[in-house]
């Protein structure tokens, strides 16, 4: 083949490639969703709140350009959030009525419908890679307790004592809910944290992790590791994850009825979003929802007066935003 005939094939696959939207990808992600007045949050706050997004979505950016699947960014993205004070999950996670902390996650993967999901865990630091684990090296969806930590501890994850995830603001949250009444859990200490990608190779992954709700008792589960509830992935339509109420979550199937409208009623992920938002409020629920479909649209639909809350596309759009 002579240069020119070399070029022209070049640039004819790489005009393929484009087409057929290999190239493209796309995240988002959430920090949580609640009661949040731009007033009563400093500057130094929010400007913390948003460089912790933009540094989780950078790393997402950078894993997608290299090719990495979206299971692969969607634990390592919701890694930087467990791993920060700032939000209710991994090491900033509320706590208990007990002064326990209890962590759930859970991990879908559009392509396959695999999934895992770990609930009630006191040890493992990073609960979204227990999910993970379950998804990829176990028979089974969803290990709670004991028995997930053991599995977690074969699978080499890394185990802290409880009292690594100890905060003080969390900890007062907890005093001053106990002070007020005892029998209530609470919802507007904001933070679960949760991912929804689409790879370069067209599949899609989502992932939700969260401390839950302060005040908890009885083991309490919230809808963050319940598939189809927090968290869901489907080729076909969309990757869900969500942020709010969680009972409310689970009442609703909420994640897995937005891929439903889709799929049913050729509503777009926008659209989707923003009806279940609705069936939520008519309950009487409140929080938020991100999700990305197969195209790499995005919502980031809540009906809280804040959710942090980040995305960015192949094509460099990319926003970061806490407020309504
Ligand atoms: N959905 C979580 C739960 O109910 C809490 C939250 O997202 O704020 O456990």
């Amino acid at each position: 083949m002579n240069i020119k005939g070399f070029l022209f094939t070049t640039v004819l696959s790489v005009l393929i490639l484009f087409a057929n939207g290999q190239t493209k990808y796309a995240i988002v992600i959430h920090g949580g969703a609640g009661v949040m007045s731009e007033e009563k949050m400093s500057t130094e706050q929010q400007s913390a709140y948003k460089s912790k997004l933009n540094e989780a979505l950078e790393l997402g950016n950078k894993m997608l350009k290299e090719g990495a699947t979206a299971v692969d960014v969607v634990v390592k993205v919701i890694n930087i959030l467990e791993d920060s004070p700032l939000f209710n999950a991994g090491k900033g996670a509320v706590f208990t009525n007990d002064e326990k902390v209890e962590l759930d996650a859970s991990i879908m993967e559009g392509k396959t419908l695999n999934a895992g999901a770990v609930a009630g865990v006191q040890d493992i630091k990073n609960p979204i890679n227990a999910a993970r684990e379950v998804m990829y090296n176990s028979e089974h969806v969803f290990l709670s307790g004991k028995g997930a930590s053991e599995f977690a501890k074969k699978q080499g994850l890394e185990i802290v004592p409880n009292k690594y995830f100890y905060t003080d603001s969390r900890y007062e949250s907890l005093m001053q809910l106990k002070k007020q009444e005892r029998e209530r859990t609470q919802k507007d200490n904001t933070g679960t944290v949760g991912c929804a990608v689409l790879d370069t190779h067209g599949n899609l992954a989502a992932g939700t992790s969260t401390g839950g709700m302060t005040n908890k008792k009885y083991g309490r589960i919230g809808d963050a590791p319940i598939i189809g509830a927090g968290t869901y992935a489907n080729n076909k339509t969309c990757a869900v994850s969500c942020t709010g109420h969680g009972e409310y979550y689970i009442r609703l199937g909420f994640a897995r009825d937005i891929s439903a409208l889709m799929e049913y009623k050729n509503m777009d992920v926008k659209t989707a979003c923003r009806e279940e938002i609705g069936k939520l409020s008519e309950l009487g629920g409140t929080g938020g929802v991100i999700a990305i479909d197969a195209n790499g649209n995005i919502a980031m639909e809540f009906n809280t007066s804040g959710m942090f809350r980040a995305y960015l596309k192949s094509d460099g759009e990319k926003e970061i935003a806490i407020f309504k």
